[in-house]
This record gives structure tokens, sequence and C-alpha cells, in this order.
């Protein structure tokens, strides 16, 4: 890679120029978080950018700039930042409450919408994270089935929990944390992304794979594209071997459909975690599926099932009142279908647009994503999408990724990664101002010497 040292430099100064008062909360961020950040993916080089408010596809920084927003809480707010009825709904449950300590109306209400919406939901569990859903999962399955490993996939993220928290990245045969036990570890097979002859090849070399675990929507939230007869291949030879198929529709779930990747592909799963849109905004999770799995969770009037039979789950946050209230008044207009076609609709226009772009500038690289999520991937002369997942990782979170978002930030828009999670407040002209940014932002990196990738 081309990246000479001045230039680069050069991109980094108007970055801190242009985000001062970031700066300076990054700095005393630096003495009180160890990372200077209270989640990985926030971490950024040269320093965070730090936001004052948000409304509609739009957030302004401490530093009095507006950007166009394609993080969208972490994929949560598919209605864009403070949608009018989520935040009257929140609002009128301040005044009742904001934890029971007890069953209430709300949360069944929010069950409801679940199971309504959501074609494998026979019945649900809520959780606090999407981390917890799958760690619920895990454990539910295990329960059902007797059995304790789990198959997962190459880029595949499913949360910072020690089942999950291996294969993510390249190199994929290391685990993404230190911290975990190798007997930990050893639960979990890998199997690269689409590749039915692998998940095959472990449940013919052994019984006890309890669960398959995937992204429907593909690896890290799309980036590694899913392939719909595998997914297929999948589901049929999880059921004949009696091994549970779960989805993580953490991000897809309400997403690419009202019912999510399982509704969109028609591909049924036993399981399915759900965290993010599900809750409205705030925060929560919840597990569903099967009524013979989910009954793990359930009392017997039998002592001896109860204490050794059962699945245990606490949680104090879990179905929370104020998170109910926002996930009923998001989960009923997702209902209609209406917000997911929006932001599909804009997302295309984006995904043409950004792809005229690098064709007009005669630059390799490609576009990738479907529903409302999208990666841009600038990549060397030669390579073609989709990639393989470890050329995918070293393009969307290296240095060329690095300094695409620092550039685009300047121009405006927060990109996530080098990709977005659009919403359905995004709008026409965010997209046009969105291509036009990515245009400029683009000069700077040939300006920078890091564009074009030899
Ligand atoms: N699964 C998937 C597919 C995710 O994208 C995420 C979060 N980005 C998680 C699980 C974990 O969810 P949470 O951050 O709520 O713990």
């Amino acid at each position: 890679m081309a990246v000479t040292r001045q230039p680069a430099l050069e991109l980094a100064d108007a970055f801190a120029q242009r985000f001062p008062q970031s700066l300076a909360l990054a700095s005393r961020a630096a003495t009180v978080f160890p990372g200077g950040v209270t989640h990985d993916s926030r971490h950024f080089a040269p320093f965070a950018v730090a936001v004052d408010r948000a409304q509609g596809a739009r957030k302004w920084t401490v530093d009095g700039h507006e950007l166009v927003d394609y993080w969208m809480g972490h994929g949560a707010l598919l209605l864009g930042h403070n949608d009018p009825a989520v935040a009257a709904a929140v609002q009128a449950q301040l005044g009742r409450g904001t934890h029971y300590g007890a069953s209430h109306a709300l949360e069944l209400a929010w069950g409801e919408l679940v199971l309504r919406l959501v074609p494998s939901a026979e019945r649900v569990r809520f959780t606090s994270s999407g981390t917890e859903a799958t760690l619920m999962a895990l454990r539910l399955a295990r329960a059902f089935t007797g059995r304790s490993k789990v198959v997962k996939f190459h880029g595949h993220f499913h949360g910072w929990h020690d089942y999950v928290a291996y294969g993510v990245s390249p190199p994929f045969d290391a685990p993404n944390s230190a911290g975990i036990p190798a007997e930990t570890l050893s639960t979990v097979l890998l199997a690269p992304p689409n590749d039915l002859a692998a998940v095959r090849a472990h449940l013919d070399a052994r019984d006890d794979v309890a669960a398959v675990l995937l992204e429907p929507g593909g690896g890290s939230n799309g980036l590694v594209p899913p392939d719909l007869d595998f997914l297929g291949g999948l589901r049929a030879l999880t059921a004949e071997r009696g091994v549970v198929l779960i989805f993580d529709e953490v991000i897809t779930g309400f997403r690419y459909a009202p019912g999510g990747a399982q509704q969109r592909y028609g591909i049924t799963p036993d399981l399915t975690t759900m965290a993010k849109i599900l809750a409205g905004g705030l925060p929560g999770g919840a597990v569903a599926g099967r009524a013979d799995i989910l009954e793990y969770l359930d009392y017997h009037d039998d002592p001896r099932w109860n204490r050794h039979g059962r699945a245990s789950h606490q949680g104090t946050f879990n179905g929370n009142p104020l998170s109910a209230a926002a996930a009923i008044a998001c989960l009923t207009q997702v209902a209609s279908g209406e917000p997911n076609r929006k932001a599909d609709a804009i997302a295309e226009e984006l995904r043409a647009g950004l792809k005229g772009v690098l064709q007009r500038r005669s630059l390799p690289g490609w576009v990738n994503g479907e529903s409302s999520v999208f990666h841009i991937v600038l990549a060397e002369p030669g390579l073609t999408p989709p990639g393989t997942p470890a050329d995918v990782f070293r393009l969307t979170r290296g240095p060329v990724a690095n300094a695409l978002r620092q550039a685009m930030l300047i121009e405006g828009v927060d990109l996530m990664h080098t990709g977005a999670i659009v919403s359905a407040a995004h709008t026409s002209a965010d997209v046009a101002f969105t291509l036009d940014a990515f245009d400029r932002a683009l000069t700077r990196l040939e300006a920078a010497g890091v564009l074009p990738l030899e």
C-alpha cells in the first residue's frame, strides 16, 4: 500500500483541526476508560469523535459539526434518532416507573409482538443485550440436546462472551480475546462461511454437536455475504441430524423484513437471537423459537426438574418497562413493513451511487450488502467481490479503512467502519450529500497518498 508519510499526517492534522473539542474529551477519556472508549468498535485513530445530540438521520458533534449518521445506534435505530412515537412512549413510561421488579403488561405486549412478527417465534425470553441472547441460545441448545459443541463461522460476530469470541476476525484460528479458557474454546468448531461440506464434516466426525450458530445476513453484518443455497442446505442438514439451528438476527431482525432475515429468505431456524431494533433503540435482547426448546426455561410440578432439568436465567433488566415502551412504539411501526421498505430503498440508492463514484474514478473495489446494510471495500487491483473473509477484514478494518472514515468525518459523514446502516429517516438528500462527501473524501485520500492501492 502506497501511504506516503507526510500527506497521511496532513489528513490526521485536518481531522484534529476539525474536531478540537472531541480531541479534548478523548484526552480526558484516555485517563478514565481503558482505550478511551466504552465499546471496542468506537476505538478510532487518531481519536474518537464525540457526539452531543442526534435527530433523524443526523447527529452533531461536540465541535458543532453536523454529520449524516450511518451507525444508527449500532443498528438499533431503524426509525432514526428520536422517532416521535418512540420518544413519546418512553417519556410517558418514565412517569410510571422505570423498573417494577415484577411482571407487567408492557413486556407481555412486547412479547406478543415478537411472536406475531418473527416466523420461528413460538415462545420468547427477554435478555438485556444481544450478547446475553446468544449466551442464552447456546445454553438452551445444550440443555435441549444434551450435547456441548457449537459450530460457528469465520467472520461471524455474536457478541463478546467467551463461547463466541472465536473465529471472528483473522487469523480465524486465534481467539478474539485474551482471557478465554482453552476448555471453552474447545467447545467451538469453526467452518468457513457458506461451506456446507465443512459443516457436514464436523457433524459426520462427532455426535456431540448441539447447535450451528450464524448470522443469516452474512458474517460481520453482511461483510461476508450469505449464500441462500447454503442457508437452505444448512436448514436441511441440521434438521436431519437433530442439531439446533440458531439464526443470530441481532442486526437483521426487524430490519431485513418485519420478521427478519428468516422471513426475507423463507428459512425457519429453531432458535433466533435478537436485540437492537427489538427494543426500539433502548437496551434489550431476546431469544425466541420452538416451544419445545424454550420449554427448558419453564417450571414443572417436579422439584427434580426445576433444580436439575431446566435451564436457569436471570437478568435485572430483562423486559425492562422503558425498553418495552420503546419497543412497542417501534415494532408496531415495523409491522407495516413501511420503515423497512424506506430504509432498503435509500440503501439501494446509496449502493448504486457509491459504485458509480468508484467506477467514474476508475478505483478498484466494491459495495457489498443488502436490505439497509452495506460495506464499501476499497481494494487492490485484481481483487473481486465478495473477496475472502481475510481480504475483506483487512480492507475494511485496516489503515485504508481508517483513512476513509477520517476523510468522511471531515466531509460530514459518519460511516460505520467503511459501511453503513441506513434508517427510515434517511432521505434522498442524505444520499446526494453522502455521494458528494465520498467523492471529496476520495480526493483527500489520493492527495494523502492512501489511494490508489497497489
Ligand atoms: N450478534 C450480532 C450479529 C451483532 O451484530 C451483535 C452486536 N453488534 C451482537 C450479537 C451483540 O449484541 P450486543 O452488542 O447487544 O451485546
